[in-house]
C-alpha cells in the first residue's frame, strides 16, 4: 500500500502554461529563475520571458498554489562522495516505471517527484535516507 497526502504545490507559470512544480515558494521562484524558459525573449530562443505578473489579468510569470493528493515513496539518493551531486533512484508506485533523477548538493529530502503515467501528472514525495549518512 502507498500512502498518499494532500499537499500545497508551489507551480511556476507563464501565463497559463506551467513549467515548475515546488513545495514551497521561495523555491518556485528559485526553480522559475533556473528554467531554461526564463529570460529575455528577444536574446534567447528558448525564453518566454523574464516579467513578473503584478495583476490577475498581466501577462508574466507567477507562482499559484494547487492542492494535489502525493503518494510518498522511499527513493534512493546515490550520492559522489566528492561534490554532493549524484543521482535519486525511485520507482513510480502507480505504474511501476523507474526512474533516476539528478541530485545537486542544493535538493533537500523530502524531494517531490513527478510521473506522466496518469492523465494528470502525478506527484510524489520521495523520503528516504542519502547514501553515505550512515556511519562506516
Ligand atoms: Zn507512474
Amino acid at each position: 500500500m502507498t500512502t498518499t497526502q494532500k499537499k500545497t504545490l508551489y507551480v511556476g507559470r507563464w501565463n497559463d502554461v506551467e513549467y515548475v512544480y515546488a513545495l514551497t515558494f521561495d523555491s518556485a521562484v528559485a526553480s522559475v529563475k533556473r528554467h531554461f524558459a526564463y529570460g529575455n525573449s528577444n536574446e534567447d530562443d528558448y525564453a518566454v520571458g523574464d516579467a513578473w505578473a503584478s495583476g490577475e489579468s498581466d501577462s508574466g510569470w507567477r507562482i499559484a498554489e494547487i492542492e494535489v493528493d502525493v503518494s510518498i515513496i522511499k527513493i534512493e539518493i546515490l550520492l559522489s562522495n566528492q561534490d554532493e551531486t549524484g543521482h535519486v533512484a525511485w520507482l513510480c508506485p502507480a505504474c511501476g516505471e523507474s526512474y533516476s533523477d539528478e541530485w545537486t548538493a542544493d535538493d533537500k529530502l523530502p524531494v517531490l517527484l513527478m510521473c506522466g503515467c496518469s492523465k494528470q501528472t502525478k506527484f510524489l514525495l520521495g523520503v528516504g535516507k542519502r547514501k553515505g549518512d550512515a556511519a562506516h
